[in-house]
């Protein structure tokens, strides 16, 4: 069972990957808790050409392609083999923060985008995807205190992210968990659990 986890920069992604892990792992299943970009030894290389605010000129597409190389590598080695031995693999980010970012945040068609992707993981699609929603404004007040490059994009980069991740979930509503990031962790949590409650097989 494949779950992604989405959302802006600051929508606390990694917090609910964590708790939902562990709530997981109490019911007696294998977990691979992961993440993009940098999961590998290759995608670490990647994310620090990506993140490095000394890269501010990178080209769109050059980005595009280096993020689907990450992922590439990240699903040959981590996340395939471990949905083929039956565990249960949650993805801090996957395709649709490339679709937001490089097709709706910069100014590649996001279709293109997800075509390229399609292609790096031979179709991979996750059972389901959450999607932690928050409002720039929000997000921005949890920002690191050194922000990497992305975070150094000006609001209305954030604004077209958010705008792109809402979307895709309103595209395809049957795979995707939309939950209000703005309310305390434990509220989004429990909301997730009661849609995993619902869909995971035990
Ligand atoms: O989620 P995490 O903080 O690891 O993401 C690292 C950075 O990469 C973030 O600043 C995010 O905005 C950016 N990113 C991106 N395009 C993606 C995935 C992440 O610009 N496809």
């Amino acid at each position: 069972f494949f779950i992604s986890l989405e959302g802006g920069d600051g929508a606390g992604k990694s917090t609910q990957a964590e708790a939902l892990a562990e709530w997981i792992r109490a019911k007696g299943h294998e977990v691979v808790l992961t993440r993009e970009p940098g999961a590998t030894p290759v995608g670490k290389r990647l994310r620090s050409i990506l993140l490095d605010v000394s890269e501010a000129g990178l080209s769109h597409r050059a980005e595009a392609l280096l993020y689907a190389a990450d992922r590439a590598e990240h699903v040959d080695t981590v996340v395939r083999p471990a949905l083929e031995r039956g565990a249960v693999v949650i993805s801090d980010r996957y395709i649709d923060s490339s679709v937001a970012y490089q097709g709706a945040g910069r100014d590649l068609s996001p279709t293109e985008i997800a075509r390229i992707n399609r292609w790096a993981t031979g179709g991979l699609v996750p059972h389901l995807t959450v999607l932690l929603d928050v409002p720039p404004e929000v997000a921005r007040e949890r920002f690191t205190e050194a922000p990497d490059r992305l975070e150094s994009e000006p609001a209305e980069f954030h604004a077209r992210v958010r705008a792109g991740f809402l979307t895709l979930a309103a595209a395809d509503p049957g795979r995707y968990l939309v939950v209000d990031a703005g309310q305390e962790p434990e509220g989004v949590t429990s909301v997730i659990r009661h849609r995993l409650d619902t869909v995971l097989p035990l």
